[in-house]
């Protein structure tokens, strides 16, 4: 009998990678992984590559969605952000007149803000601050953001009153404010490439038993953690089985702006699409195994065809249920 996995490791955005977790954490708790022990241990190793400041204040969106979502904190409606918010501070900042107005800062959310800026002021790595606010909200798994440095999402898009016809905006914005409708030219990921991966990252792949990338944005989410200089290397060469689960679902994303993010970089909108842009491993790419939704069943050939173990199953993250049965098919293809 091989020895059961302790050791999962998830590389996450926000809302997809958190809901997915949901799943994951179900199904480890109801015994549905096969192989897996029931006390595994889950680290997530999250984008912080949207973070951005905002009125002096630190805002880290994955981790908190992560942490939120987790920790039973998070607005199940909007998908971001704390229940029950209020927001007198955004109303006291525009009545100021105070720029930017667009990027939501609820009154709860504000204090996770504040603690965590205090944190940073006061010589503290950010990591060091994501287990600090974990104290409070235990989310369940081991909370890593992917660096410690500061890396940025930037947008080009086209600007025709601007003298070179394009503007560059932070990826928050594009998102929050431009809500993605205007096509991105071309996205810069300003830091990444001067960054170090957070103390436990690399160990974290390395000594892993199963790696999973979930349904997160492949170019804003996954894209960004595996940019950090070694992490792609790392996922390339640990021994564990790397398995994914397509955000594309029947050609397009089911939330979020996956579709915009994809084009900009130029790779096919599809479920195949995307695995083959991660790429298998032994061709080195990052995939052994990449779950496709039911209703892609065509890209599994061409997907099988690239080296990588692949099988259409429900990829809608309808409910906890339903999001466990996923985390259940994505260990199995690979065990
Ligand atoms: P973000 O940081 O909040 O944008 O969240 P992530 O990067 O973790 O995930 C966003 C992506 O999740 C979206 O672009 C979608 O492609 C994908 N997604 C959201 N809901 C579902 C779902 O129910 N099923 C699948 N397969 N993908 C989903
Ligand atoms: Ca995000």
């Amino acid at each position: 009998m091989t020895t059961p996995m302790t050791r999962l490791t998830v590389l996450s955005g926000g809302m997809g990678g958190a809901r997915f977790l949901q799943g994951l954490q179900q199904a480890l708790a109801t015994g549905r992984l096969p192989g897996v022990s029931p006390d595994a241990e889950i680290t997530v190793i999250a984008n912080t590559a949207d973070d951005l400041w905002i009125h002096g204040l630190k805002v880290c969106p994955d981790l908190d969605t992560v942490m939120y979502t987790l920790g039973d904190g998070i607005d199940l409606d909007r998908g971001w952000g704390r229940r029950d918010e209020t927001w007198s501070v955004k109303e006291e900042l525009a009545t100021y007149g105070v720029e930017p107005t667009w990027f939501g800062l609820g009154d709860r959310d504000i204090a996770t803000h504040l603690v965590r800026t205090q944190m940073l002021d006061a010589g503290y790595s950010l990591s060091s601050v994501t287990e600090a606010l974990c104290k409070r909200w235990d989310p369940g798994v081991r909370l890593l953001p992917m660096t410690d440095d500061r890396v940025e999402t930037h947008v080009a898009i086209a600007d025709p009153d601007s003298p070179s016809g394009r503007r560059v905006v932070h990826f928050q914005e594009y998102w929050v404010r431009l809500r993605a409708e205007v096509p991105a030219e071309t996205v810069v990921f300003v830091g990444l490439d001067d960054s170090a991966p957070a103390p436990g990252v690399l160990d974290a792949i390395t000594d892993a038993d199963l790696v999973v990338l979930p349904p997160s944005n492949p170019v804003v989410s996954i894209g960004t953690i595996l940019g950090v200089p070694r992490i792609r290397e790392a996922v390339t060469a640990t021994k564990a089985p790397v398995v994914g689960l397509s955000p594309i679902v029947g050609g397009t994303h089911v939330r979020g702006m996956a579709e915009q993010m994809l084009t900009s970089i130029g790779v096919e909108v599809s479920a195949a699409g995307v695995g083959l842009h991660y790429g298998a491993r032994s061709a080195g790419g990052v995939l052994d195994g990449w779950l496709v939704d039911e209703r892609d069943v065509d890209a599994v050939e061409r997907v099988r065809a690239a080296g990588i173990a692949s099988e259409a199953v429900p990829l809608m993250m309808t409910d906890h249920d339903a999001t466990a049965a996923m985390a259940a098919a994505a260990v199995r293809l690979v065990s």
